[in-house]
């Protein structure tokens, strides 16, 4: 069995300044992408308490990470052929050097939709408008309730 791990950390200061909505560094690629989620994920983050918001972002973006792998061509081709890998989710706390599991392994290409969908119904949200619903990501049509 061979493994693959998406592992983010609490306490980034990518993920800190994304949600802050500072304007350093934002033309980096991977800050835009943390700004982007954000934005995708904005009815889940803000319905936390501020002190929450980060750690919840940190998340969402691992989760994030690993359906992109998990929908990837290599995983998809090495599923198909018949290969024993999983796809990991873990968040690392620099400070305590704990590691969480995310509860997103995927071994499978079947189960990668509901385990997506199922980690970030985690998040909870209020009440949605449902005219209101922007769609930009291959995950949008999951991220329903
Ligand atoms: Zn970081």
């Amino acid at each position: 069995m061979q493994h693959v791990m998406v592992v983010g950390h609490y306490g980034c200061a990518g993920v800190r300044a994304a949600l802050q909505g500072l304007r350093i560094g934002l033309a980096d690629n991977w800050l835009r992408h943390i700004s982007d989620l954000k934005l995708r994920h904005r009815k889940r983050i803000d319905y936390l308490p501020a002190e929450q918001q980060e750690d919840a972002l940190c998340e969402i973006n691992v989760i994030e990470q690993v359906g992109n792998v998990a929908l990837s061509t290599v995983m998809q081709d090495a599923w198909e052929r018949g290969q024993k890998v999983t796809v990991h989710g873990w968040v690392y706390g620099l400070r305590d050097g704990l590691l969480k599991d995310l509860q997103v392994s995927m071994d499978r290409s079947d189960v990668v939709v509901d385990i997506f969908r199922a980690a970030i119904k985690r998040y909870p949200h209020a009440p949605l408008d449902p005219g209101n619903d922007n769609a930009d990501s291959a995950f949008d049509t999951l991220d329903e309730d």
